[in-house]
């Protein structure tokens, strides 16, 4: 079973279309990257996927099951990177992991807490507030969150976005850690760098259509 199957996704917000009638398979355990310049609709579509976004039209499967008919089982095999910092400054990095592991209906499993800072180097703030984290670390604990519950799918919005040359490659090193493990991973980004780097395959958007989808080889050929 493919890990994402688009079929006719389509977002209208009034009468400007951002996502128009997307048909897109994501096999299990690629990566895929949805390259594309901003306002192209990579967004919209992590977004539709992830519950955030209200689709206008189109079929979404997530490892085979419509999310229109099992809207919470597939769900909690997706884990999300958002591109903005979203959470609690009251709460330390632990209960941020805590709460999340609750979000989705896993038990408090303080090893798997442990596993995913070290991970992530982020365990020495295990009990920092969130508000005192730098930016770096923040944005560490954004994947840390997304990450926890051990989800089969992950979405990384433009993860590399401002982040400095260090953090991008750890961030790098981890994408590849996970799916050498199996995770499926889709990443939104400008940077045909970070496409050329990291995926498998590439999807080119642009005014919310998806132009081609190819094997990065032959796209490297194409340019
Ligand atoms: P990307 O992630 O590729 O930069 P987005 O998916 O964020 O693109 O946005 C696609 C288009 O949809 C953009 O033109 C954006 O301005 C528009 N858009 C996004 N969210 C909304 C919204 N809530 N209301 C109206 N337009 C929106
Ligand atoms: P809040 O509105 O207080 O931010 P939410 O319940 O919307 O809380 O989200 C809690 C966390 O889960 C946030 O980090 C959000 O990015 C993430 N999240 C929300 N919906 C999904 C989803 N469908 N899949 C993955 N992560 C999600």
């Amino acid at each position: 079973t493919p890990a994402l199957e688009l079929q006719g996704l389509t977002k209208r917000y009034g009468n400007f279309t951002a996502l128009q009638s997307m048909d897109l398979t994501i096999r299990a355990g690629e990566i895929f990257a949805l390259l594309g310049p901003n306002g192209a609709g990579k967004t919209t579509m992590i977004g539709s996927v992830c519950g955030l976004v209200k689709k206008s039209a189109g079929t979404i499967r997530v490892f085979g099951k419509d999310l229109d008919r099992d809207s919470v089982g597939p769900r909690y095999e997706i884990g999300l990177v958002p591109q903005e910092i979203n959470f609690d400054p009251f709460f330390s990095v632990a209960e941020s992991l805590r709460i999340q592991l609750g979000y989705y209906g896993r038990p408090r499993d303080e090893a798997r807490i442990d596993e995913v800072l070290t991970a992530l180097n982020l365990h020495t703030k295990k009990d920092a507030m969130t508000r005192a984290l730098s930016g770096g670390m923040k944005r560490r604990l954004l994947i840390a969150k997304a990450l926890v519950h051990k989800p089969r799918l992950v979405f990384l919005d433009e993860p590399t976005a401002g982040v400095d040359v260090e953090l991008r490659r750890d961030l790098w090193n981890y994408v590849r850690k996970l799916a050498a493990e199996g995770t499926t991973i889709v990443l939104t980004t400008h940077y045909l760098e970070e496409a050329e780097e990291l995926a498998d395959r590439v999807g080119i958007i642009n005014e919310g259509k998806l132009l081609m989808v190819e094997d990065k080889a032959t796209l490297l050929r194409r340019f």
